[in-house]
């Protein structure tokens, strides 16, 4: 139905901090605030998200951040590396990092962020890291068989769209289902107004990703399943 997701050119590095343990400046500086910043080819965004069993009280959440940065295919695979040699290929665990690939990463913060972000990275302990990938099918369906959410498009976290676009998928598929008589008819409406869908958001991604200098049309980017 599809080829492989491919390698966007670029890594999403990630951490994670308790609020109770953020220094009190940070806390003030990014209270109730979605904080980006836009440097030379790289995004840095941050936000708090639930802490502990969901809770949403200042001082019980957690700040998120992530920072976008290019990395060609030996980047990647150095970066996702981890302490102990054994290679994650896509992505790279808490608490694994290689201690020279955090050095270069605090190094990098040091040189490229605004000081209040360069803090954060900083303070996270467990920094993390995942490729940013592009993936698409043609078509997303056979019989009786669907593809949706993931399984169908992989499209850039810049959209911040693709859980929504996830139950989309399942929700149109209800409606259709209870609107059109035929089963076959139902799917195949379902299947082109999902694929339409999916591509729009696609190529929207892609598009935020260009806007940053991140990434590069999908052509020619190696695909991390078939090398
Ligand atoms: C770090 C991160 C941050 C994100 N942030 C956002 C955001 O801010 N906004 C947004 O809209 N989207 C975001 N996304 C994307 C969003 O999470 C996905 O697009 C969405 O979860 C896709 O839903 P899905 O149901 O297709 O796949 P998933 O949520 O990945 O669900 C697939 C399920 O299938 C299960 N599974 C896999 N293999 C098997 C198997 N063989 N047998 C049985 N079960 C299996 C998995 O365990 C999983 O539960 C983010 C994604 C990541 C990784």
């Amino acid at each position: 139905m599809g080829g492989c997701p491919r390698y966007a050119g670029y890594v999403a590095y990630r951490g994670v901090i308790d609020e109770a343990e953020l220094p009190e400046e940070l806390s003030e500086v990014f209270r109730d605030r979605f904080s980006f910043y836009d440097g030379d080819r790289t995004q840095f965004l941050c936000y708090f998200i639930p802490g502990d069993f969901g809770a949403t009280t200042p001082g019980r959440r957690r700040m998120n951040w992530v920072w976008y940065i290019r990395a060609d295919a030996a980047g990647l695979d150095r970066i996702t590396t981890d302490r102990n040699g054994t290679a994650h290929g896509l992505s790279l665990p808490p608490g694994l990092i290689a201690p020279q690939v955090h050095t270069e990463l605090l190094d990098r913060a040091g040189a490229l962020l605004p000081e209040p972000m360069r803090k954060l990275v900083e303070h996270t302990r467990e920094p993390f890291a995942q490729a940013i990938l592009d993936g698409r099918v043609s078509r997303m369906r056979s019989g009786r068989m669907l593809l949706t959410g993931d399984a169908a498009f992989v499209v850039r976290p810049h959209t911040a769209a693709s859980a929504e676009k996830a139950a989309a998928d399942a929700i149109t598929l209800f409606t259709a289902l209870q609107q059109v008589p035929s089963l076959d008819g139902a799917l195949r409406a379902w299947e082109e107004d999902r694929l339409a869908e999916g591509m729009a958001l696609y190529r929207r991604g892609i598009g935020l990703g260009h806007r940053l200098g991140l990434g590069s049309a999908e052509a020619g980017q190696r695909s991390p399943w078939t090398g």
